[in-house]
């Protein structure tokens, strides 16, 4: 009897002990399965460059990095305008093909290109604009995402940082879509690294397009192109509003000491590089 009672015990032990194993090895699978799914939740991010002509050359850095270190928990898919057809990009990449423009219509016309993609950029819940030449160089995270109410993330131009407003180089031409009035506006957003949700963003994408066109129109060329007119949009409104560390010249300026060893991105010398109008195919050989 004694016997008996210690095989229903061994028993009950077999069995219970594959119960828990079996409620173990379901609860790790409930857990990946959990993960997957949270992945799904994650915020959809869109990445949007462009790349024509020689700018091409600071695609493989970019990319390298922005994977390391730019929202890098969040799926990432790249919009890369460019005329480079010879060259390959990982899957995450969309290649747009556009023909390589005259100064300074390339940068210009970059709202009419992304107006190109607006219903694939819906499915975003993120968009984010980088000149081609920026480097997330330490991790950037969650404080680059604007609330609702701000809906727009820009950065502190690294040339105007504390220049009182009067002396911010806004459009001053009262016939641009671009002007702004002396005495207005508080600070002067660079052009080179903006975004935001997806529907607000796509929201400046269509302004500063039907602006950039009447200007157009009207044979007006705004002073310091598409920027000027991103910081005419931002005027009446209250975006998320980063400081120079997210757009840090390379070559390093007094004013910015305090940003110099913890900035996040880097804004890399085009000197380096054989200088603006190199790059931008206006001279045929790189200046030394
Ligand atoms: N750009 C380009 N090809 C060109 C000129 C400009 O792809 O020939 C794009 C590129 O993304 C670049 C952006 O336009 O970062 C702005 O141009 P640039 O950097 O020359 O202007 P800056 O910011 O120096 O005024």
């Amino acid at each position: 009897m004694k016997l008996f009672a210690a095989l229903i015990i061994v028993f009950m032990c077999v069995i219970s002990f594959a119960t828990a194993s079996d409620a173990t090895l379901s609860s790790a699978g409930g857990n990946l399965s959990t993960k997957s799914d949270k992945k799904d939740d994650l915020p959809k991010i869109a990445i949007l460059y462009i790349a024509t002509g020689r700018y091409i050359v600071f695609w493989d850095e970019f990319y390298k990095k922005m994977e390391q270190n730019f929202l890098s928990d969040y799926p990432k898919t790249y919009f890369i305008w460019t005329d480079a057809t010879d060259k390959k990009f990982p899957s995450n990449v969309k290649r747009i093909y556009q023909k390589q423009l005259e100064w300074p219509l390339i940068t210009l016309k970059r709202f009419e290109m992304f107006m190109e993609q607006a219903e694939q950029l819906k499915d975003y819940d993120y968009i984010y604009f980088l000149n081609a030449n920026m480097l997330p160089m330490r991790p950037v995270g969650d404080e680059i995402l604007p609330t609702e109410e701000q809906g727009i993330t820009v950065v502190m131009h690294p040339g105007y940082y504390k220049v009182s407003n009067n002396h911010l180089p806004y459009d001053r031409n009262p016939n641009s879509e671009a002007y702004i009035p002396l005495g207005q506006g508080k600070m002067y957003a660079m052009g080179g690294f903006n975004g935001g949700r997806a529907k607000a963003y796509l929201k400046l994408i269509s302004d500063l397009n039907q602006a950039t066109e009447k200007d157009a129109q009207n044979q007006i060329m705004a002073r310091w192109h598409d920027e000027s007119h991103l910081n005419k949009y931002i005027l009446d409104k209250n975006p998320l509003v980063l400081s120079p560390a997210y757009g840090y010249p390379e070559e390093g300026y007094h004013s910015l000491i305090e940003f110099k060893d913890n900035y996040k991105m880097l804004i890399l010398d085009k000197r380096k590089f054989g200088g603006h109008n190199y790059l931008r195919g206006i001279i045929d050989k790189p200046k030394p």
